[in-house]
């Protein structure tokens, strides 16, 4: 049989890829993004209470109320803005979904859908679906920063949606208010949508704050912003989120989401609403993961790799030029076969080729594992 594939130049995602090599080598797992931690028994206490109490049919399509209205609570607590949970929130099965649906509902064939590279694995598929062009802005390291004329320039008169990852995996770095205001500057007056993918949204460390989307009003009435549960409660394997959009755009995402699944989980939604109203875990999460960062980078003092500090999410990018010249994919899989510690390379991140030598490290992890993962890494 012959079939034409829809995404012919899509293989297996990097993530897999080095989580089944860490695997096979009996690896440290710093490669795929997820903590290796559990997360609080309270909440696990929680879930089983609402399967034993008998939550456990269909949600409503866009999120049991008790749940929206926490999501709400807590952005108006966060952000300052107000939201009508029935028409501007969805809860989803995790933040990829909420990605797919937004972009399926309004990225048109011919489209033109800004990405800044590199770039989360998930948001070209996507645009491919639609019959869409991506196009590509890409970073500079060390310092990954956004020219904005350098930006503007991309805009064309098929500009329908940029794509930001604000704090941005893998360079772990944080927009600025300022970085926000041009982005409010050189796109008003247009339709250009932004989908704004705020997973790690309390993952922002030192002085760095979150600027979210929702804090700038203009900006909101074009805007989708997407965020994890799995990101906050160290809970990746519930793939549980949810968006949040005005709701003339809502109402485009939902005819989506109700054909994709639905609706998601009920005894999770349940759960994470009560747990939720207690703000003081999310207000605990900067601290937390910062602790993490510090203890990882003092470790890694002595090796011969160079950190490029992160300013947020649960990623560090480290320069191994002064190492080897191999390209960061070969250099990933030499370093999980040879020294058996598993990171993740940039260039599956990127369309255009990328000769930069860095490789990105997870450090959600106890400290027993970054220890570990140190003493091996200083001895490359
Ligand atoms: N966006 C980014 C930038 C991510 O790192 C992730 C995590 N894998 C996601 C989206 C997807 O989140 P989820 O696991 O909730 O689907
Ligand atoms: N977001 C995670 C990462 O960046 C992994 C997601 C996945 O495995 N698809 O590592």
């Amino acid at each position: 049989m012959s079939l034409k594939s829809k995404l012919p130049n899509v293989g297996t995602t990097i993530f897999t890829v080095m989580s089944t090599m860490s695997k096979e080598h009996k690896a440290i797992n710093l490669s795929q993004g997820f903590p290796n931690f559990d997360c609080p028994a309270k909440l696990k206490g929680l879930v089983a209470h609402y399967m034993k109490e008998g939550y456990n049919q269909y949600a409503p399509m866009q999120g049991v109320p008790a749940l929206t209205n926490s999501i709400a609570n807590k952005v108006e607590h966060l952000y300052g803005k107000k939201l009508d949970p029935a028409s501007e929130i969805t809860v989803t099965a995790g933040a990829t979904q909420a990605i797919y649906c937004a972009i399926t509902a309004l990225v048109h064939p011919n489209d033109e859908v800004i990405i800044i590279e590199p770039a989360y694995d998930s948001y070209k598929p996507a645009i491919d679906l639609c019959q869409a062009y991506t196009i590509p802005y890409s970073l500079k390291g060390p310092d990954y920063k956004i020219d904005w004329s350098e930006f503007h320039r991309l805009f064309s008169r098929d500009t329908r949606m940029i794509i930001i990852n604000n704090p941005h995996n893998p360079t772990g770095k944080v927009l600025s208010e300022k970085d926000m205001m041009e982005l409010q500057r050189i796109t008003a007056g247009s339709n250009i949508l932004i989908l704004s993918d705020e997973v790690y949204e309390h993952l922002v460390f030192d002085e760095a704050k979150h600027h979210s989307i929702l804090k700038f009003p203009e900006l909101y009435n074009r805007s989708v912003s997407t965020f994890s549960f799995g990101k906050t409660f160290h809970t990746t394997g519930w793939k549980m989120g949810y968006c949040i959009a005005p709701p003339h755009l809502m109402e485009e995402i939902r005819k989506i989401h109700q054909f994709n699944v639905f609706s998601v989980n009920t005894p999770m939604q349940h759960a994470i609403a009560e747990f939720s109203e207690d703000l003081s875990f999310f207000e605990k999460l900067p601290a937390f993961y910062q602790q993490k960062r510090d203890f990882f980078l003092e470790k890694m003092e002595k090796s011969r790799f160079t950190p490029i500090k992160s300013e947020g999410t649960y990623f560090q990018l480290f320069d191994y030029s002064g190492i080897s010249d191999l390209p960061d994919t070969e250099f990933a899989k030499w370093l999980v076969e040879k020294h058996k510690v598993a990171t993740i390379p940039i260039s599956p991140f990127c369309t255009k080729v990328n000769n930069q030598r860095v490789v990105r490290m997870c450090f959600a992890k106890t400290e027993e594992t970054l220890s570990k993962a140190a003493i091996r890494l200083c001895k490359v």
